[in-house]
């Protein structure tokens, strides 16, 4: 019998939640299980994994939104248009968890939409309680909200204990993105 599917969190300020994430779905991908990934927010640069991830038939990968979420003094700076976007992206979300298409779904960065106040808490946890038993998801992102910890199987608090940015080194191409 197939096991339960675990909920999983990759949350902290240390570096590693999305790649750990991508590492997953390649080790699920290797024993042929259909894998989508699901990015709420995204950086300026088009990243290797996303491309990379591209090139295997076993996983799918789509960007919600327009994907970028303006920072002032580290605070998002939220619009009607962003409201509007987070709320047509969490809809999306719980279709393809319920599709049955998909045996691994990651929700990349939704840690940040829900700290941000651009998608409910008990939106997720629904999703959660609600998921197909053998569907696996996997939630990164910063600050991963309390009643979604608890709800969870696995969760790692990646924590920093150097990164090469504070010593002024920017993101470098196939490292950071
Ligand atoms: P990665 O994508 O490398 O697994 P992450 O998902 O843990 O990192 P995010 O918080 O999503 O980290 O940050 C996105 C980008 O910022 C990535 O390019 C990541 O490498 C980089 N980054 C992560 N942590 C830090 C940090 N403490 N200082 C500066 N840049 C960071
Ligand atoms: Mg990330």
């Amino acid at each position: 019998m197939q096991k339960k599917g675990l909920v999983i969190i990759n949350t902290g300020e240390g570096k590693g939640k999305t790649t750990a994430a991508f590492g997953l779905a390649l080790r699920a991908a290797g024993h042929n299980r259909k894998v989508l990934i699901l990015q709420f927010i995204k950086g300026p640069w088009v990243s290797g994994e996303i491309k990379a991830a591209s090139y295997i038939p076993q996983i799918e990968v789509k960007q919600l939104g327009s994907g970028f979420i303006p920072l002032k003094q580290g605070k998002p700076v939220l619009s009607d248009k962003l409201r509007e976007e987070a709320g047509r992206s969490i809809h999306y979300t719980r279709q393809m968890v319920e599709s049955g298409k998909y045996d691994v779904v990651i929700l990349d960065e939704i840690n940040n939409m829900v700290d941000y106040g651009l998608i409910s808490p008990e939106t997720v946890a629904e999703i959660i309680e609600e998921k197909p038993r053998d569907v696996v998801l996997v939630l990164t992102g910063r600050n991963a909200h309390p009643r979604i910890v608890e709800l969870a199987d696995t969760v790692t608090d990646m924590k920093q204990v150097k990164h090469a940015f504070e010593n002024g080194i920017k993101a470098i191409k196939g490292i950071e993105y």
